[in-house]
């Protein structure tokens, strides 16, 4: 078999892709599906991140609009990725893949650091490392901290893998008449404000030239897809 088409990837899964059908909480068979899909990919000899959302515990922004002060809100929403990461440390060393845990916000007793560097050599040893706790800052998201991670450790691509097999025109559960796109580039996604991720992750892959491809993680096989270069889901590039 050949070499798989990208080296070094940070992978992006919402924290709603934990929840399997309900979309909240953690759902054991849905988390355990993601980790074997996660071993495969290591064992061809891609070294693999993982940033995970927290959306399917808590959302700072939802609860600030209901009357919670936004940093506070913020800081439990970055504590709910790290409730996701350690779930899914378990679920990766239960395959048997080495995997490290590093948080952007101290909590020595459950996690290493953030260390760019370490980071880095832990992904040459073959561990997978989850990127916890965003950025460490309010007023973020975990799309954001992908990209920033992302670029930190010079990874080839962002995969985002989501419920959609990739980027609509429209909702294409609501619109019957919404198209996919195969490529994008990072102004289109910009102008047209399509739901790829946010404008500051977005724009920080502009600006360093990193491509995203948004897949759907749910179909078994879809990531192995993915590092091997099969053209699913939505390339942005630019
Ligand atoms: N969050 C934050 N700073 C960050 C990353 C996340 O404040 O750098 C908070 C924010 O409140 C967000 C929550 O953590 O709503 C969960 O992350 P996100 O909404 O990105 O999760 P996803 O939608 O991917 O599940």
């Amino acid at each position: 078999m050949g070499e798989p088409h990208y080296k070094r990837v940070l992978l992006k899964l919402s924290g709603e892709a934990l929840g399997g059908e309900q979309g909240y909480g953690i759902d054991p068979n849905t988390i355990t599906a993601i980790a074997r899909e996660v071993k495969q990919v290591v064992e061809l000899g891609v070294e693999l991140s993982l940033v995970i959302g927290g959306g399917n515990i808590f959302r700072g922004l939802a609860a600030s609009s209901k009357g919670m002060d936004r940093a506070s809100a913020d800081y439990m929403g970055m504590l709910a990725t790290m409730i996701n990461s350690l779930a899914m440390q378990d679920a990766l060393e239960k395959v048997g893949v080495d995997t490290r845990v590093q948080s952007a916000i101290a909590m020595a007793e459950v996690a290493e650091p953030y260390i760019r560097r370490r980071a880095v050599r832990h992904l040459e040893k073959g561990r997978v490392v989850i990127f916890g706790a965003g950025t460490g800052n309010p007023y973020f998201t975990t799309d954001t901290a992908a990209s920033l991670r992302a670029m930190e450790i010079g990874a080839d691509v962002i995969l985002k893998g989501t419920k959609v097999d990739g980027v609509y025109s429209a909702d294409p559960a609501k619109d019957k008449t919404a198209t996919k796109y195969g490529t994008l580039s990072y102004l289109e996604v910009l102008r047209k404000g399509l739901q790829v991720m946010d404008a500051t992750a977005i724009s920080l892959c502009m600006d360093n030239s990193l491509p995203i491809i948004v897949f759907d993680v749910t179909t078994d096989g879809n990531v192995v897809r993915v590092v091997n270069g099969e053209p699913i889901g939505t390339l942005v590039k630019e």
